[in-house]
C-alpha cells in the first residue's frame, strides 16, 4: 500500500478538480485500459484497477474528504475510512453502471446492455391512456384509473425463493448478470457484453421457487389510482404520478405512472396550442345591418355585437377566452371565431317574395323566381 500512486495523479487531474472533470478523466482512462478492450493485457488491467479505485474515492464526496485529509491511510486497516479489510469496492457496481451505461459497450460494441445488474436499478415507467371530454380539458378533472401494479411478494419478501431457501449466485456469470460474447469481425475480435442468458441479467438463480409468486418476487394486483388532470391539458400530454410504476430492483426506486390524456374532439371548437377556433353562422340581415348575436365559448354563451357590413369569413378575436395554461389557470389563450354568413337553403313563397322585393329596391330590376332550383320546391 505504501507505494500507491496519488489518486489525483492516477486520474491526471488537479487537487481541486470538480466532479465533472474527475468523471471525464476516469472515463478516458477506463476506455483505454478496460479489460474488454485489452484482453490478456496484465498491465492494462492493473492500470484499469488503479484508475477505478482512484475514481471510486474521488467521485464520492465523503471518501474524497477522508483521502484529502489522511491520504491512502484513510482506507487502510484502522484508518478512518472504509473499515477493516482495506479498500471498499462495495459500490463499484453503481460507478460502472453510471460510467458505462450506454456508452462504451453501447456505442463501441453496438447493443448489449451494460448496466451492472447488481446495482440498484429504478423500475420502469408504466404508460396508460385516459379519455376525457373537451369540456374536461378546459376545466381540469380528476379520473380514477385501474392499473396492474406489482408489489414485492410477502411470502418471499421479493426474493422469489421458497421460504427457507435463498437464491443462488448464477454459476454462468458468477453473479455479475453479464456475459462477454466474442465475435470475429474485420477489426479483429469484438467483445460484446450481454445479459446472462441463464439468470436473465439478475446474477441469481432460484432453485426452489416461491409458490405464491412463482419465483418472480412480485405479486400483481389491480389498483385504482386517482389522476388529477390539470385544466388546459392538450391531447396526448402526460400526467406523471411518481412511484406508481414498476418496482425497482436491488433497492432501486419505483418507476412512475405516465397517464397520457386523450381528449375527445368538440363539435363546436378546434384547439391549436392555447387558442380556440370556431365558426359562427350569422344571418344575411345581421351581416348587412349588424346586430347582437349569442356565441358559444368554453366559458358558456356570450353576447357579441356584429358590425354592420360584415363580410362572410371575417375573423374576430375574443381575448382571453381560449384554453387556460396548464401551469397557471389564470393565463389563457384567445378564442378566434370566423363569422360565416348563412345562405338559406330553402325559402317559402312569402320569404321568396320578400327577398325579391328587397333585390328590386337595391338594384331597380324586377326578377322572378326560377322554376327549378332551390326556390319554390
Ligand atoms: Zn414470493
Ligand atoms: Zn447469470
Amino acid at each position: 500500500m505504501a507505494d500507491k500512486r496519488d489518486y489525483y495523479e492516477v486520474l491526471g487531474v488537479a487537487k481541486d478538480a470538480d466532479d465533472k472533470t474527475i468523471k471525464s478523466a476516469y472515463r478516458k482512462l477506463a476506455k483505454k485500459y478496460h479489460p474488454d478492450t485489452n484482453p490478456g493485457d496484465k498491465e492494462a488491467e492493473a492500470k484499469f484497477k488503479e484508475a477505478s479505485e482512484a475514481y471510486a474515492v474521488l467521485s464520492d464526496a465523503d471518501k474524497r474528504r477522508q483521502y484529502d485529509q489522511f491520504g491512502h491511510a484513510a482506507f487502510e486497516n484502522g484508518g478512518g475510512g472504509a473499515g477493516a479489510g482495506g479498500f471498499d469496492f462495495g459500490d463499484m457496481g453503481d460507478i460502472f453502471g453510471d460510467i458505462f451505461g450506454g456508452d462504451i459497450f453501447g456505442s463501441m460494441f453496438g447493443g448489449g446492455r451494460s448496466r451492472n445488474s447488481n446495482g440498484p436499478r429504478r423500475g420502469a415507467d408504466i404508460r396508460v391512456n385516459v379519455r376525457i371530454s373537451f369540456e374536461e380539458s378546459v376545466t381540469g378533472t380528476s379520473k380514477k384509473i385501474e392499473v396492474t401494479l406489482k408489489d414485492p411478494c410477502n411470502s418471499c419478501h421479493g426474493s422469489g425463493a421458497k421460504a427457507g431457501t435463498q437464491p443462488e449466485t448464477c454459476s454462468h456469470c458468477h453473479g455479475s448478470g453479464q456475459v462477454v460474447m466474442q465475435q470475429q469481425s474485420m477489426f479483429g475480435v469484438i467483445r460484446n457484453v450481454q445479459p446472462c442468458p441463464d439468470c436473465h441479467g439478475t446474477g441469481k438463480i432460484i432453485k426452489d421457487k416461491c409458490p405464491d409468486c412463482h419465483g418472480t418476487g412480485y405479486i400483481s394486483s389491480r389498483k385504482t389510482i386517482e389522476v388529477n388532470i390539470p385544466a388546459g391539458i392538450d391531447n396526448g400530454q402526460c400526467v406523471r404520478i411518481q412511484g406508481k410504476g414498476e418496482p425497482g430492483t436491488n433497492g432501486g426506486q419505483r418507476g412512475d405512472l405516465l397517464v397520457a390524456v386523450m381528449i375527445a374532439s368538440s363539435p363546436d371548437f378546434e384547439r391549436d396550442g392555447y387558442n380556440i377556433f370556431s365558426d359562427v353562422k350569422i344571418s344575411y340581415p345581421t351581416a348587412v345591418l349588424g346586430g347582437e348575436i349569442k356565441v358559444k365559448t368554453v366559458d358558456g354563451e356570450v353576447l357579441y355585437e356584429v358590425k354592420p357590413g360584415t363580410d362572410s369569413g371575417t375573423r374576430v378575436r375574443l381575448k382571453g377566452k381560449g384554453m387556460p395554461s396548464v401551469r397557471n389557470k389564470a393565463v389563457r389563450g384567445d378564442h378566434y371565431m370566423t363569422l360565416i354568413v348563412e345562405i338559406p337553403k330553402k325559402l317559402n313563397k312569402e320569404q321568396q317574395e320578400a327577398l325579391l322585393a328587397y333585390d328590386k329596391v337595391l338594384t331597380g330590376e324586377e326578377k322572378h323566381p326560377k322554376k327549378k332550383g332551390l326556390f319554390g320546391k
